[in-house]
């Protein structure tokens, strides 16, 4: 359920209607507010040799959690495979959140950013870094005041004798920088372009160096799971499943916003019981499990586990849980010009299938019929010979509704 009542996401609707900012809502916990709390006690039990390297590594590995950015990576093994480079070594925190539909990093930020620094500090810690670069979305400027206030607070009062050097580096509005190795470039100063892998970054990331990367709200569990025990984390989960996931939920639903809700939920148990239903006299038709790049399916798949790897067989991902719901007013097909129009701007033109197939796979499905052969074809080419996921996984919408909305489409 939601840590903060619904009524403080109303007023931040209000305030930003009415110009004002919003990066001090009703209910932040500042770093004052945090410590009076018990935070960062754990962290300095980990410094002081209450906890051991090895035995934080092994629970967050048993906990399950996974990279929540949208890639699930598992986060334990990735400090253990980092902890393994030679030193020295960075960590660079992804808040770019550009996917479409998500805001769930941008919604624990601005109520609770030491839960996710100190996550970030014992991470750190277990991996021996240097420096800790976060990379902050540019449109979230409201909370770059915030962040950079409270960051001052804890080099003037650091939880741990030993602190990395924290910097905040703000984006420049590029989605394609939310991709690790794009916010690496241009977390070091260049246009952000996805590097070919391998080296993967944890042995080649920021300036050459061993880099633990990791999305926001990863760090945001790592404080739950180690007090309340990998167990905790791992005992919720529906279907078969294990974890929780915040949902960004947003479309034609009664209420949407961020639901923490157990991994594997369907669609149809998010709706009913956290989402309120259908907004008044519409009727649920499809939606789309993670964000742009994640697909559509049909209202009649609505018992589908939402979950890393429970998407695939479908064509489709869940990302970053971005969830946006479309009723009997919409279509799957307008939703895919939608999406295609997003990454045609959004590629980063590095590679031909990417930067030349966005731009001709709109405007075949702009066409009143669609060339079902040329797009196939085109799908594929994209999918195997782009550099990185947004070429790769762009033909995604197009694919769903040619699968699952034949309804859609005019026959020639
Ligand atoms: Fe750039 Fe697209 Fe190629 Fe990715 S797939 S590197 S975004 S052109």
């Amino acid at each position: 359920q939601h840590p903060v009542p619904n009524a403080t996401v109303e007023t931040i609707v209000a305030k930003v209607a009415a110009g004002e900012t919003t990066h001090t809502p009703q209910g932040f916990i500042d770093l004052d507010a945090y410590r009076a709390a018990g935070g960062y006690a754990l962290l300095r039990d980990c410094t002081d040799g209450k906890h051991d390297v090895e035995s934080v590594i092994q629970k967050m590995e048993s906990s399950g959690l996974r990279g929540l950015g949208g890639a699930g990576f598992p986060a334990g093994r990735k400090w253990r495979i980092v902890r393994g480079e030679p030193g020295p070594r960075l960590m660079a925190i992804n808040l770019d959140e550009g996917e479409p539909g998500t805001f769930k990093d941008r919604y624990y930020l601005e109520r609770d950013p030491h839960r996710f620094l100190e996550g970030a500090l014992i991470a750190a810690w277990v991996t021996d870094v240097e420096t800790i670069f976060i990379y902050l979305r540019d449109e979230y400027h409201g909370c770059r005041t915030m962040l950079e206030a409270e960051l001052e607070k804890l080099r003037i009062d650091p939880p741990m004798a030993r602190m990395p050097k924290l910097v905040l580096r703000r984006g420049a509005g590029a989605y394609i920088c939310g991709e690790e190795s794009a916010m690496i470039e241009s977390i070091e100063g260049k246009r952000g372009m996805p590097r070919l892998r391998p080296p993967y970054v944890a042995q080649v990331g920021v300036f050459g160096l061993p880099t633990l990367q990791h999305n926001f709200e990863t760090l945001h569990w790592v404080r739950d799971i180690l007090e309340k025990g990998p167990e905790w984390f791992g005992s919720h989960g529906r279907h078969g499943r294990k974890g929780l996931r915040s949902f960004s939920v947003s479309g034609r639903v009664k209420e949407p916003g961020v639901k923490v809700a157990p991994a594997g939920i369907t669609i149809q148990e998010l709706l009913d019981e956290y989402c309120g239903g259908m907004l008044e006299g519409q009727t649920f038709y499809g939606y789309l499990p993670g964000g742009a790049s994640g697909g559509i399916l049909p209202a009649s798949m609505n018992d589908i586990p939402l979950d890393f790897d429970t998407l695939q067989p479908y064509g489709c991902f869940i990302g970053s849980a971005a969830v946006v719901v479309l009723s009997n007013l919409d279509t799957a097909a307008a939703a895919a010009r939608n999406t295609l129009k997003f990454f045609k701007d959004e590629s980063c033109g590095q590679c031909t299938p990417c930067r030349v197939g966005t731009a001709k796979a709109l405007t075949l499905i702009e066409q009143p019929v669609w060339d079902l052969v040329l797009l196939d074809e085109l799908s594929q080419v994209m999918r195997d010979a782009s550099i990185c996921g947004l070429g790769q996984a762009a033909p995604n919408p197009i694919d769903c509704v040619v699968k699952y909305f034949p309804n859609e489409l005019v026959k020639p």
